[in-house]
């Protein structure tokens, strides 16, 4: 089988491609073909050079992005590139710590430990140390902090100070729960991500005969998205690369959006002093997207100056211009968005797949998510929960369950399992002595349950039981009211729990004020429920190894866009504080990044964009809070963007009082 690779590539790819031996880097904007560039070369070197396909090592972000890279390259060689180690620098780091682990001090069986199984284990040092308190750092930010220290092979205590800046912390106790923590992951012989990466670079630093066999087997180093590397994968692949010098890897500067996770784009900078006699190649012409979001795109990107900068040129012809949308709150833009979607749909512009809506936090997708639902539009998210499944609001609903079907063993050990010194197991006694029926019409039970509690719970319950089923205003049997369910157990106890529990207890309540929102438009709480039931995703476990399916539209963070494309995308929130995000205004290279995030979203699309910015964003207390445009949008030429005056009225009625 041959490629005519002339015929696939411009003349500046195709010198990539075809170059020989030795580094090369690549570096180029949004959309010039970099990634098509690696999968390319893959394939010219198995056919052209007879480079057998194990003996590559292709390190994208995602293990997704390696398997599209894979398969896209199988298609060019004709043959199977099984062999190929393709993946995530986890991914590769894993698979060589399986074989010698023993050389760390680890078994060769060792566990990995998800982020969830990390957060429990530091909140059982945390509490072992006995220094669970208000005032001490959360196991989540703690987490965070001692992964950022590994992810920059920097010190802890340094990386602490750092981020706690001006806040008071003991410093020592931290230190403690950190030296407790690695402690008890050599005990449980288990690593979480952050030490995959750690032992894997160790294992080539301090085993010269592994590092020698790596360097052997792995004749070609391939790496995309460069310039999100952190410290330990740059050293991890000039490592692997240092024996044969073959290493091509390809990134832009413009679209480094990870230096909070600890990437450093010094790793694209410095490659030239790294590896002299690098090869550098820059793409200038981009194929994606339509002229008109490429100007937005290049405009986007001068407001930060001290880049490395690059050309961007069109190649494809001009239709319209990006669109930008004044809207008057979430609820509005959510309705907007929902609207444009289907008559995308309607018209034939777009299969639902062609579609995305980018957002700069996962919370901020929460309106569009209900929205959606309403509209029976189904969806897949890129990442994280969907609404639905949220903890929060799984927790707030296990009342509802339960008055709808006393026999919801589940619905009540969750229920249970929220109160002090009620677990697992005494939750299950409860629900045994009470006959594993509890209906919560009948007093006399509920007045059983709360006998049956540990003393520490007794009185709480009491109270949050008097509260939730006290006459109230309003007509008819609370259970009969989801909203207003909802309402007082959230007023009567949810409140507190999550601010206890939390570490973004604020953001959690915000949604569940939504699902309120969303629940008051029903009066039988069965109806509620069976409504919620079907919209949660029945078959997510399903897609999650299927991939998305083909006939939903995506939702996504912005990071999680990355290296992606869609013929339409849609920006939500576009407002300072959220877009910027918040922590971004207080510090210039902040705002850098989030410029640069902007970017990224902007050149997600290939030929509709819209920037939505809604105007007011609805508060705790229920008011409602102006939010200034993004200031992103006042570096954009007005001339650049259409702006479209969006009918209908924003503010909807509240879950207007009961
Ligand atoms: P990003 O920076 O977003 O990761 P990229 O530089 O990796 O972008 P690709 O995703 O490789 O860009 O390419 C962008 C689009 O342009 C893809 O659809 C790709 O197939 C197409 N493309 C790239 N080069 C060419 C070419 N020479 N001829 C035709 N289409 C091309
Ligand atoms: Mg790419």
């Amino acid at each position: 089988m041959s490629c005519d690779f002339a015929q696939h590539l411009n003349e500046a790819q195709l010198r990539a491609v075809t170059a020989p031996d030795g580094a090369v880097l690549v570096i180029a904007a949004a959309g010039t073909g970099k990634t098509r560039t690696l999968t390319h070369r893959v394939a010219w070197l198995a056919l052209e050079r007879g480079v057998e396909p194990r003996r590559m090592l292709l390190l994208t972000f995602t293990n997704r992005a390696a398997r599209e890279m894979l398969e896209r390259a199988m298609q060019l060689i004709g043959q199977d590139v099984g062999g190929l180690w393709g993946g995530t620098f986890h991914h590769a780091a894993n698979r060589m710590l399986r074989r010698h682990a023993t050389l760390l001090g680890y078994g060769a069986d060792y566990s990995i430990l998800d982020e969830d199984d990390s957060t429990r284990l530091l909140k059982a040092c945390i509490n072992e140390l006995g220094l669970r308190d208000k005032k001490f750092p959360k196991a989540e930010v703690l987490g965070s902090v001692f992964s950022l220290a590994a992810n920059r092979g920097a010190d802890v205590a340094e990386t602490v100070a750092d981020r706690f800046g001006a806040h008071p912390v003991d410093l020592t106790a931290i230190l403690k729960v950190h030296t407790l923590y690695e402690q008890r992951k050599r005990a449980l012989n288990a690593m979480d991500f952050d030490d995959l990466l750690v032992n894997g670079l160790k294992l080539l630093q301090e085993h010269e005969s592994v590092a020698a066999r790596y360097q052997e087997r792995m004749q070609h180093v391939l790496v995309d998205e460069y310039q999100d590397t952190n410290k330990l994968q740059n050293d991890f692949v000039d490592l692997l690369a240092s024996g044969h010098g073959n290493l091509l890897a390809v990134g832009d500067d413009f679209q480094s959006i990870y230096s909070w996770r600890g990437a450093e784009v010094q790793n694209i900078l410095s490659f030239e002093r790294r590896h002299p006699e690098a090869q550098v190649i820059k793409l200038e012409d981009n194929y994606r997207s339509t002229p008109g979001i490429l100007d937005v795109a290049n405009r986007v990107i001068a407001g930060n100056p001290e880049q490395y900068q690059k050309v961007l040129r069109a190649t494809r012809p001009a239709e319209v211009k990006p669109v930008y949308v004044k809207l008057v709150d979430g609820g509005h833009q959510a309705r907007y968005i929902v609207g444009k979607v289907q008559q995308l749909l309607d018209s034939g512009a777009a299969q639902p797949s062609e579609i995305v809506v980018l957002y700069r936090s996962h919370y901020h997708s929460m309106e569009l998510q209900l929205e959606l639902t309403r509209a029976r539009l189904d969806y897949y998210l890129m990442s994280g929960v969907r609404f639905f499944e949220q903890a929060h609001i799984k927790d707030v609903c296990s009342l509802p369950r339960l008055a709808v079907n006393p026999a919801d063993s589940l619905a009540f050990m969750r229920l249970m399992e929220m109160l002090p010194k009620v677990g697992p197991k005494k939750a299950q006694a409860l629900w045994r002595d009470l006959g594993q029926h509890v209906n919560l019409r009948d007093a006399a039970k509920r007045a059983q349950l709360t006998k049956l509690l540990p003393k520490d719970a007794q009185p709480l319950w009491a109270e949050v039981d008097a509260k939730i089923f006290a006459p109230g205003e309003g007509e008819g049997d609370v259970l009969d009211r989801p909203a207003e369910l909802i309402f007082r157990l959230v007023e009567a106890f949810y409140r507190d729990y999550a601010e206890e529990t939390f570490e973004n207890a604020e953001q959690r309540l915000e949604d569940v004020e939504e699902l309120m929102t969303f629940a008051a438009k029903y009066d039988d709480t069965a109806a509620f429920l069976s409504e919620m039931a079907l919209l949660t995703n029945l078959d997510a476990e399903q897609n999650l190894h299927a991939g998305p399916p083909a006939q939903t539209i995506r939702l996504s963070t912005v990071h999680q866009a990355k290296g992606l494309e869609w013929k339409a995308v849609f920006v939500l929130w576009m407002v300072d504080g959220m877009f910027p995000a918040a922590r971004s205004l207080e510090e210039a290279a902040n705002e850098a990044e989030e410029r640069r995030l902007f970017y990224v979203a902007v050149t997600r699309a290939k030929d509709y964009l819209w920037l939505c910015q809604p105007r007011m964003r609805k508060t705790r207390e229920g008011g409602v809070m102006l939010c200034p445009p993004s200031r992103f949008l006042a570096e954009i030429d007005p001339g650049l963007l259409q702006e479209e005056k969006a009918g209908g009225m924003g503010a909807v009625p509240r879950w207007s009082r009961w």
